[in-house]
């Protein structure tokens, strides 16, 4: 029987030429701090690819087998061994170069390829050996697969791995914040698939789970967690809680802050960006300074611990702007979990991509973008600094609430 065979990119390859920068310190930090908690990463990967979990839920249901290349470094990009079997990789901007070198290593070996990228069937023109498929259903329809398409999801190649498996209870979400590319139409997932997700689990070796919903309380299914909460731990002893993404929106309500407390929910991770009303408000985020302060209150009172998400780089945010926010984080930090610190990263269909002209600023590994100015760069490199210094600060002192 045909063999498929997932490829991934070693995370630690891909992003090689990040090790010692102040970002990778501080998340090497963050992880080491906060394992004891459940923070369980895979080496290769910093989650495991829910591309795969998902493709090779419909291959296990119906017989099919199925292993996982990792592609740690150049040497491992020749996959001749393995004939005859179809190759799967997902396709992002930061891997596709390497991925369209390893299909022309192998130009004997047939690709199945999804995935990210902008215009992928001129991308791939000159590779015969690919065939672009633009959702786990279009896989199945492939020629030469031909499997019918149900949702499934196995786990069945990370068996023992230790990790925070994700749990997709909807997608999308309701707010329109300007520079974000999230679905802008929350979609609740059927509770049998859900359940799907949470038996797949099973096999895992974790003690937190990240729901993957974007924006958490907004969907209508929200209050099964629940339920999802007691069937977990029952059937995983070591299982301590979630962790969730909302906004300062919902938290400013203390019913939402108490529900969520109930359901086994340790940690809030709150897109705050920025604590600043103007930007907010020009962002078009949902949340003002107010709820912001409501929020931090009613988490503590709940005894959930907040990670903070912050961003740099946003257009208009001056050194006055940043150090709003660096008194504001430095005021709260005894209260901080940790922080998630990103750069803006200008995707396009966004508002922000339309009003910048598009320019080609994506990659989330660079703060400095093409439309910076030189007090925008100073600004930056101020608050960068101010930022990282009060999250290893974080790391040092803090673990559970
Ligand atoms: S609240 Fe979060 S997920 Fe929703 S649009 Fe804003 S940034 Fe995107």
């Amino acid at each position: 029987m045909k063999k498929y065979v997932f490829c991934q990119f070693d995370t630690r390859f891909l992003y090689r030429g990040e090790v010692g920068s102040i970002a990778d310190d501080f998340y090497s930090r963050h992880w080491q701090a906060k394992e004891q908690d459940g923070y369980y990463k895979p080496d290769a990967f910093w989650e495991i690819p829910t591309w795969i979990t998902e493709v090779d839920g419909v291959l296990a249901k119906h017989g099919y087998k199925s292993e996982l290349k990792v592609i740690s470094g150049f040497e491992y990009f020749y996959l001749g061994e393995y004939t005859p079997t179809t190759f799967l990789f997902s396709v992002l901007d930061i891997n596709k170069e390497y991925v369209k070198q390893v299909i022309k290593a192998n130009t004997s070996c047939d690709f199945i390829v999804g995935g990210y990228i902008d215009n992928p069937h001129d991308f791939f023109r000159d590779c015969p050996n690919v065939t672009w498929r633009k959702s786990v259903e279009d896989f199945c329809n492939t020629i030469g697969v031909d499997i019918p398409y149900s949702y499934e999801v196995s786990y069945r190649l990370f068996a023992g791995v230790k990790c925070i498996p994700r749990l997709t209870m909807s997608t999308g979400c309701n707010h329109n914040c300007k520079f974000c590319c999230v679905e802008k139409c929350v979609k609740h997932l059927k509770a049998d698939d859900v359940r799907k997700q949470l038996d797949a689990m099973t096999v895992l070796d974790y003690q937190l789970i990240y729901l993957n919903d974007k924006t958490f309380g907004q969907a209508q299914n929200f209050k099964d967690l629940a339920v999802i909460w007691d069937v977990v731990r029952h059937c995983n002893p070591d299982f301590s809680g979630f962790i969730i993404q909302t906004t300062a929106q919902k938290c400013s309500s203390p019913a939402f802050c108490e529900f969520i407390s109930g359901c086994g929910v340790l940690i809030v991770e709150m897109g705050i960006e920025t604590f600043n009303n103007d930007l907010l408000a020009e962002y078009r985020k949902p949340h003002n300074e107010k709820m912001i302060l409501k929020s931090m209150q009613n988490l503590q009172a709940v005894h959930i611990n907040v990670i903070a998400n912050v961003l740099i780089g946003l257009v208009g945010e001056t050194k006055k702007s940043y150090s709003r926010t660096l008194t504001f984080l430095e005021l709260y930090r005894p209260q901080l979990y940790s922080l998630n610190i990103f750069n803006l990263a200008i995707y396009a269909g966004t508002d922000l991509a339309a009003g910048l002209g598009a320019a080609d600023d994506t990659d989330e590994m660079k703060s400095e973008k093409s439309y910076h100015t030189p007090d925008d760069l100073e600004a930056i490199n101020y608050f960068t600094e101010g930022v990282f210094d009060i999250g290893n600060f974080i790391l040092g002192e803090k673990n559970y609430a």
